[in-house]
Order: C-alpha cells, then sequence, then structure tokens
C-alpha cells in the first residue's frame, strides 16, 4: 500500500469569539497520496479555507495530526519547518489582491529563491524565465506590474511563483473563481499539465463542483467544518449519497448530471458553527431529518467500499 504524502487525522481548528468557540474544522480526516488531488467543496463558511491554511500551518492548528511526508508538521522545530513550507504552497483566489502591485512579474516569481537563497542570481534569472514558460506567460511581461496584466496572466504568475522552490504539494485555494469561464478552463488545464508533469499533488478547495471534476481524483464535501461525504471523483458525479451533497450536485449545470433532475432548493437556516449544538449539522435544512438528527452527530461511516458520509440514515439514500 503506498505511504499517503499527507495524512490529517482529526484535525480540529477552533477560534475563540465572543460568543464561545467557533468550530471553523472539526474532526477532519483525510490523506493525499504523491500526484493526485483532493478536492474539497462546500459553501461559503465551511471550513474548507481554513482546513488549506491549516494543513499548510499558517494557522496553528487546535487539536490532530498533519503527517506530511512521515513528520507531524504540528510538532516540527521552527527551522524544519521552514523548510517543509518550501515544498508545501498555496495558490489563492483573487490574483489581484495576493500579488504586490509595487514588485514587476520578475521580482515576485523569484522573490521565495532570493529568500531561501539556495540558487546565484543567474540561476534565478534562468529559473524565473523557465517558470514563465512552464506557465505560459511570454517572457516579454517580466518587467510588467501586476494592474498591466489581466486576471488570467495575473494567475499564472501566483501559479509561477509556486512552483518557484519546486514544491511537492499545493493548496490551490478557490484558484479560478475570480476569473471568466473561458480562463477558467485555461488555468484548470494548466494546473492538470504541471501536475501531470511534475507529480505535485494539490488540494483544490472550490464552491463549485462543476471545476472540480476533472482534477480531483478524490472529492471531501464540507459542511460547518465537518466532511459530510467522501468517495473518489468518477463516483461522487454518479451516485451520491448525503442529502446535502445531492442538494449540492443538482445544481451543478454539466452534462454528466441528469438533467430530468430537478434542483434541489436548500431551506431552513445554516446552523451557527459557534457553540455547535449537538447532533446533524445539517439537520436544519434536511427533508429527511428526525428526531435522532437532532439527538446525535451521526458517525462518518464507510457507506460503499471507499465511499464514506456522514448520515444516521445513509443506507435510505443510496
Ligand atoms: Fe439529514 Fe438526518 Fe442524515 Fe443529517 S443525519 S443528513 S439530518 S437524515
Amino acid at each position: 500500500m503506498t505511504t499517503p504524502l499527507l495524512q490529517v487525522e482529526n484535525l480540529k481548528k477552533y477560534f475563540e469569539v465572543p460568543q464561545g468557540q467557533l468550530h471553523a474544522v472539526d474532526d477532519v480526516s483525510f490523506s493525499i497520496n504523491t500526484g493526485e488531488t483532493l478536492g474539497v467543496v462546500g459553501e461559503s463558511g465551511c471550513g474548507k479555507s481554513t482546513l488549506g491554511r491549516v494543513v499548510l500551518h499558517l494557522l496553528e492548528s487546535t487539536d490532530g495530526t498533519i503527517i506530511y511526508n512521515g513528520e507531524d508538521v504540528t510538532r516540527v522545530s521552527a527551522s524544519k519547518l521552514k523548510n517543509l513550507r518550501s515544498k508545501m504552497q498555496i495558490i489563492f483566489q483573487d490574483p489581484y489582491s495576493s500579488l504586490d502591485p509595487r514588485m514587476t512579474i520578475y521580482q515576485t516569481i523569484s522573490e521565495p529563491m532570493l529568500i531561501t537563497k539556495k540558487l546565484s542570481r543567474e540561476d534565478i534569472k534562468k529559473r524565473v524565465f523557465e517558470l514563465m514558460d512552464v506557465v505560459g506567460l511570454a517572457r516579454r511581461f517580466v518587467n510588467a506590474y501586476p494592474h498591466e496584466l489581466d486576471g488570467g496572466r495575473r494567475q499564472r504568475i501566483g501559479i509561477a511563483r509556486a512552483l518557484s522552490l519546486e514544491p511537492e504539494f499545493i493548496v490551490c485555494d478557490e484558484p479560478v473563481s475570480a476569473l471568466d469561464v473561458s480562463i477558467q478552463a485555461q488555468i484548470l488545464n494548466l494546473l492538470i499539465d504541471i501536475q501531470s508533469e511534475m507529480g505535485i499533488a494539490y488540494i483544490f478547495i472550490t464552491h463549485d463542483l462543476s471545476v472540480v471534476k476533472h482534477i480531483s481524483n478524490n472529492i471531501i464535501v464540507m459542511y460547518l467544518g465537518q466532511i459530510v461525504e467522501k468517495v473518489a471523483s468518477e463516483e461522487l458525479f454518479s451516485k451520491q449519497i448525503h442529502p446535502y451533497t445531492k442538494a449540492l450536485l443538482s445544481a451543478v449545470p454539466v452534462p454528466v448530471v441528469d438533467h430530468n433532475k430537478e434542483r434541489i432548493l436548500l431551506k431552513g437556516e445554516i446552523s451557527s458553527p459557534v457553540n455547535p449544538k449537538p447532533g446533524c449539522r445539517f439537520a436544519p435544512r434536511c427533508d429527511y431529518a428526525r428526531d435522532a438528527c437532532f439527538a446525535e452527530n451521526p458517525e462518518f461511516r464507510e457507506i460503499l467500499p471507499e465511499h464514506f458520509v456522514k448520515c444516521h440514515f445513509a443506507e435510505e439514500f443510496v
């Protein structure tokens, strides 16, 4: 059996707020192999971006373990963490605000290499141009500033910068959400090409299920800080079990979804992630909720082979 590149176990991230404790990430476990992509899907506020930042240790976890290449990221020394960080990178949603407007493309892409001081200036220059070629950015833009480029090109700069230290793992946090649909496809294809060439593992975070199918090997669906369904990408699109995932999929305008199927509109209030009540967090919006759903937190169980669901009555929805 392959040892995963990243193994996350019972990860929690709670924030202290005036009303109590906000459970942004609550008992989340998953693993990713080298060169694979885990799609993380859910509405805004479900904790998916926080999860990405905690995995990279940009935010301190409250509890749980993050084993990266055999090392627990939550316990390593500062110097080791610095080394690990160069292997674990992030691409942000908004290429407009994630780039420093005062830095040229050259300065932006070369900065991480200058900080780590592992390459000579001449080698850095060579590498910047190589990276521009890899991400499909014409070399003539090397002295341009971000405001002189369109959104797609700006995201290509963000990707080149993330690749500059030869990472093994990248958290892609809604990397195409701020882009036009035609540009989205180009950036997705670029990420797929980079992965197949360099064997990089991705966590691909998105609120939009239609963009995640082709890039992901496995998908986790999050609701209020918890994983409610985890399965291979292909299977999720043909067989969703959790009522929340069914509602999300019913809204996806892609040909693989049965178009005769009616869109499921979620009613009811989203429960508060602050001091969450016992029971299923989806219960206030679930058409199938009954007494047990409000009383007990459902187990995360394997309902079909390698298909895990957090619902007391999952068997009824297969
Ligand atoms: Fe719905 Fe109950 Fe299942 Fe939660 S546990 S998803 S409320 S049926």
